[in-house]
């Protein structure tokens, strides 16, 4: 490919909304455009290295025996609400009206449409096990997107389901997928740790998210350095430090003035904040709802929506927590009525609690559980922390930022039971068939493995996903010598079938060097009159400082050569 015919430019100024590396990279390099929040249009350079993506992936799909297949992105409302998750997707699932009024949803995800596929065709159990996938596009109605290709609202997924007779064949099933996943981001690039994860509005029992490890990662991994155990925040668990050794004293009134938050109540009245107990209100599904944690703990509300089994919740607004006859800033479980209370384990790890009074300027002394208050639910919905106790092995916890690159979940059964996809056993007996669903965005993929792979002058391509090999770069193209040389070779390495960048414009050499290593071509091969005096080329990988000259007659063989044992 000609630079001078090549559509996208590489551009100086990085834009401002571009927030992260990776989508300020895309953008410099002239490989994306944006349409709209969330949705971009992948120009020819990102569309070579989707489109290499993509093969990784089907090649990995296949070679576990998948078998490739296509489905619509316009499916029936009524596939959602037979099996409830258009309640549970919510406003992410985008819906439309046909002609003739009838409800269209744009597929987030395939599992009921693929499910009813498979109620038609499999009614035995040599029917099964069954691994069907698509490459295709998704939209979902993110409430914010960013990040440039991390968070978007219309993607390519690769997304795979799993159709067993039992949970051992789906176990077997998983642990296929999980080696198949590994060996995609090994070829990709991208060193990955597997975390336990919260399914969300997929559904499901189990799953878990490939992670890359990065700094500004949307995500918070927990893991725990002595033992295996990692997980996404949103479901790590942890063992929170006890403060024990105290006999619960009398309940009694404090005044506490002008002191709202847990910070100022813990300073003034000169005790740690996890001596206090902290009240939030949150509005689930329309009821708002009263919770109770420990005052140094942050509410996990994941966790608190996976309890609640609502399927919206956000916090209450100051207006809605006065209406409610509460008294905000010395809110109190102690006396409360007609409101459900949800408490955190956290509030037994301890005794003789700060709470608030439910009135003005004051609070309670010595608040206990359950003597002086009782919760409707008491539950784990705190937020794990790096230096937590790991719930495995009771080593400490740390914490990291992560980008997650796949998710698999084992469904087991709700769907298949829900749309009535059964198979008969060889007894003749009939049973739900039990599923897996298995994710990767491909534009996510790509941007991590720029987040990961990169230096300050551009992006450093992993060479099986590079958009060219080859950077053919001649300086002095006003040379008669170099434009002669560097057409020859343009057209020696293309008939031998290597991918090649030309960059044929009459650019100055730091202008050509720079677009070189902003684009992250693995391999630049340098023409100049200096080195055409020797009758040679210069050739640098972009990871490498280091450059060396190599005879013309011999750079064809040498690159491929080279490429090869890369590859
Ligand atoms: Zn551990």
């Amino acid at each position: 490919m000609r630079i001078s015919k090549l559509f996208g430019k590489t551009q100086r100024e990085i834009p401002a909304e571009a927030d992260t590396l990776s989508h300020q990279l895309l953008i410099k390099a002239g490989m994306i455009s944006q349409v709209a929040a969330g949705i971009y249009s992948y120009l020819p350079l990102a569309w070579r290295v989707l489109k290499k993506i993509e093969n990784i992936i089907r090649d990995e799909m296949d070679k576990a025996g998948g078998q490739e297949l296509m489905m619509p992105v316009l499916q029936p409302l009524e596939l959602w609400q037979e099996t409830g998750r258009d309640l549970a997707f919510g406003k992410g699932l985008f819906t439309l009206s046909d002609r003739k009024e009838r409800k269209l949803a744009l597929g987030p995800t395939h599992e009921e449409v693929i499910t009813e596929l498979v109620r038609y065709n499999v009614q035995s159990y040599r029917d099964l096990p069954l691994l069907l996938y698509q490459i295709q596009t998704k939209f979902r109605d993110e409430p914010r997107p960013r990040a440039g290709l991390m968070r978007v609202r219309e993607f390519t997924m690769k997304d795979l389901y799993s159709f067993d007779t039992d949970e051992d064949g789906l176990t077997q099933s998983y642990a296929r997928m999980l080696q198949a996943y590994r060996n995609i981001y090994d070829r990709c690039g991208l060193p990955t740790l597997l975390v336990e994860a919260d399914s969300g509005a997929i559904g499901g029992k189990d799953s878990h998210e490939f992670m890359v490890i990065a700094e500004n990662g949307e995500d918070e991994i927990i893991y725990c350095l002595s033992c295996q155990y990692a997980a996404n925040a949103d479901k790590a668990e942890s063992i929170i430090s006890k403060i024990e050794g105290e006999e619960p004293l009398p309940l009694e009134e404090v005044d506490t003035p002008g002191m709202a938050t847990i910070e100022q109540v813990a300073n003034f009245l000169k005790v740690p904040q996890s001596k206090t107990l902290k009240a939030v209100f949150y509005v689930a599904d329309g009821e708002l709802v009263f919770v109770v944690i420990r005052g140094d703990l942050e509410v996990n509300e994941v966790k608190l929506k996976n309890v609640l089994q609502c399927y919206e919740l956000r916090l209450a607004t100051e207006t809605e927590v006065i209406e409610a006859g509460i008294v905000a800033g010395s809110a109190s479980p102690v006396g409360i009525s007609g409101i459900k209370v949800i408490a955190d384990n956290s509030i037994t790890s301890g005794a003789n609690f700060i709470a608030g009074a439910n009135k003005p300027d004051t609070h309670f002394k010595n608040a206990n559980y359950p003597r002086d208050f009782k919760a409707d639910i008491m539950a784990d919905i705190a937020r794990a922390c790096g230096g937590d106790g790991c719930p495995k092995c009771n080593g400490k916890l740390s914490s990291s930022h992560g980008i997650e690159v796949g998710h698999v979940f084992k469904l087991g059964t709700f769907i298949s039971e829900r749309l009535g996809a059964f198979f008969i056993d060889a007894s003749g007996n009939s049973h739900p068939i039990v599923m897996g669903s298995y994710g990767i965005g491909l534009g996510r993929l790509l941007a991590a493995a720029i987040e990961q792979n990169h230096d300050d002058k551009g992006i450093i391509w992993p060479l099986p996903i590079v958009p060219y090999h080859i950077y053919l770069c001649p300086l002095y193209m006003e040379n008669p010598q170099v434009a002669t040389t560097a057409e020859n070779l343009y057209a020696e390495f293309e008939a031998q079938g290597l991918e090649v960048l030309f960059d044929d414009r009459k650019e100055s050499p730091g202008v050509k060097f720079n677009d070189a290593d902003l684009l992250g071509i693995p391999i630049r091969v340098t023409i100049s009159p200096r080195t055409l005096e020797t009758n040679s080329v210069e050739i640098k990988w972009r990871s490498e400082k280091e450059s060396q000259l190599v005879p013309l007659e011999e750079i064809t063989a040498r690159l491929k050569e080279l490429i090869r044992a890369a590859s």
